[in-house]
């Protein structure tokens, strides 16, 4: 962490005073300039409350647009694993608590919180399927719907919420009553391994020989829970 950069196009060594500079660079320069500033940099996009792009982020993290009148300091979309294990480490460094979003369904929008650090896990939305083991890995942001599609085309399936757009995310936390469900029972019981960090910053996989009162944790504990889901398996 903490990668000491200037904007690029003023360390060009052929740059002269006065050459022109395009726009597009000058803004992903200073973007990333006042990341570094911030002490950390992510590959995904940051808001700092106040600044353009906020309020489009801080609205956007609830699906049904009730937007509770509650402000992060900071936002992230975060583009990968590496993105969630540095903002954890930059909300325990900064006493900043942190909030986890991954589809933003929650009805009360409880992860929209007056001074916290919001880690906004949906665009996290990738699935690895093993045919062979019918295993599948799923980052949190992706909808049910996108995952029994890809699953259908290995002719499997998984018993995703009823409603499409519904995160695996906040919904295998929560324990998930999922399509036939009678058959299959809670969707969370069908999950071997979650990929988590710690609140130490630490990505683990747990499952029922690695940290088990963890792994116990995760399924069922839902909004309570007190580490960062990256994928489940
Ligand atoms: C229209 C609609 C239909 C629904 N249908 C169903 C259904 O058929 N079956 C069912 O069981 N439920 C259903 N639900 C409830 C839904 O499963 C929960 O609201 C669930 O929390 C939504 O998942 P999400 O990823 O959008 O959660 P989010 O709103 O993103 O997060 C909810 C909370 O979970 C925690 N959280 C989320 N992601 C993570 C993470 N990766 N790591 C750590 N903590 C995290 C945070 O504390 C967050 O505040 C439905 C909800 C809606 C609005």
């Amino acid at each position: 962490m903490g990668q000491a950069a200037r904007p690029a196009f003023t360390q060009d060594p052929e740059r002269r005073v006065g050459d022109m500079v395009p726009f597009g660079d000058y803004l992903l320069s200073l973007f990333h300039y006042r990341c570094s500033v911030l002490g950390v940099s992510f590959d995904g996009e940051l808001f700092v409350r106040g600044e353009a792009g906020y309020e489009n982020a801080r609205q956007g993290a609830v699906w049904n647009a009730l937007t509770p009148d509650c402000y992060p300091e900071l936002i992230l979309w975060a583009a990968n694993e590496a993105d969630c294990v540095a903002a954890v480490k930059l909300a325990r460094e900064r006493g900043l608590m942190l909030s986890v979003r991954s589809g933003g369904h929650s009805g009360a929008g409880n992860h929209l919180r007056d001074d916290t650090f919001l880690l906004d896990l949906s665009g996290l939305r990738e699935v690895e399927v093993d045919a062979e083991s019918m295993r599948a890995s799923a980052q949190p942001g992706c909808p049910g719907n996108e995952l029994d599609l890809e699953l259908e085309k290995h002719d499997l399936f998984f018993p995703v919420g009823h409603c499409p757009g519904v995160a695996i995310g906040g919904y295998l936390l929560q324990g998930g009553f999922g399509w036939n469900d009678r058959v299959h029972g809670l969707a969370c019981q069908s999950a071997v391994a979650i990929d988590l960090i710690t609140p130490q910053g630490e990505l683990i996989t747990v499952s029922e020989e690695n940290e088990p009162d963890l792994f116990w944790a995760a399924r069922g504990s839902g909004p309570g829970f007190f580490s960062v889901v990256t994928a489940t398996t």
